[in-house]
């Protein structure tokens, strides 16, 4: 198992609020919410970000962006709208080196992001 926050949140070393979970992905909320409904989507397998997925993963990718629409619309957010956003490296800002998709919504979200 890697070392990071995510990887010991998915194995129950640390606690989070849970949204979701399956077999294959857990869904929790952001500590530091960016957004009234602020949740991160992540897979169990150990993903380092989007760069390092691999032929074989798409239907696990696919799943995150299913799970998360799902998520929205168990949040009441599906009507007003939401983003997903996905941060790969540096100048995107990611600091956790395991894939997330973020789903913000319960505002209205400038565009484009800064
Ligand atoms: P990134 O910047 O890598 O795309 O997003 C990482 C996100 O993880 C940030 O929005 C940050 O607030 C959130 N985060 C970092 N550490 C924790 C934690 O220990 N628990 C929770 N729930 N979220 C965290």
């Amino acid at each position: 198992m890697a070392d990071n926050i995510f990887a010991k949140i998915i194995a129950k070393q640390i606690p989070a609020q849970i949204v979701f979970e399956d077999d294959r992905a857990l869904a929790f909320r952001d500590i530091n919410p960016q957004a009234p409904v602020h949740i991160l989507v992540l897979p169990k397998k150990a993903i380092a970000n989007v760069g390092a997925a691999v032929t074989g993963d798409e239907a696990l990718l696919g799943h995150l962006l299913t799970v998360a629409a799902q998520i929205a619309r168990n949040e009441g957010i599906d009507s007003t709208g939401y983003r997903l956003v996905v941060n790969k490296g540096r100048d995107a800002g990611e600091s956790v080196p395991h894939l997330h998709v973020h789903l913000l919504g319960g505002r209205s979200l400038n565009w484009p992001p800064g």
